[in-house]
């Protein structure tokens, strides 16, 4: 799953789930869209267009689908670690979340108009 942040708002957005499908944070500056959400493929509409304040955050689907009486232990964490995708960010991070500005890995970037 992936999330838009928005340092200016502090908001936290799920795009819609239809492709070309537009959401905006709660100050509208960003917005945020699948290209393909089967192939994950998203972009990011920056109002201002200084591209440089918000984030596209990555949750593991398999993190989010833990047993009902699991948390993210430690324990937990490394159990899903083991069978995350090969060479996707949550191998590369060894984290289940990650964090990076659209552009920055293949699957997401800015809207550039
Ligand atoms: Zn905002």
């Amino acid at each position: 799953m992936k999330l838009l942040f928005c340092e200016d708002c502090k908001d936290i957005v799920c795009p819609p789930y239809v492709n070309l499908r537009k959401k905006f944070c709660n100050c509208k500056r960003h917005s945020v869209w699948w290209i393909d959400r089967y192939k994950g493929t998203l972009k990011v509409g920056d109002n201002r267009d200084k591209n440089n304040r918000a984030y596209v955050i990555g949750l593991s689907n398999k993190g989010l689908l833990l047993a009902p009486d699991r948390q993210w232990t430690k324990e937990a964490v490394h159990d899903n670690l083991l069978n995350v995708k090969a060479g996707s960010l949550f191998e590369a991070t060894q984290s289940l979340v990650w964090r990076q500005r659209p552009g920055e890995n293949e699957n997401t970037s800015w809207d550039t108009k």
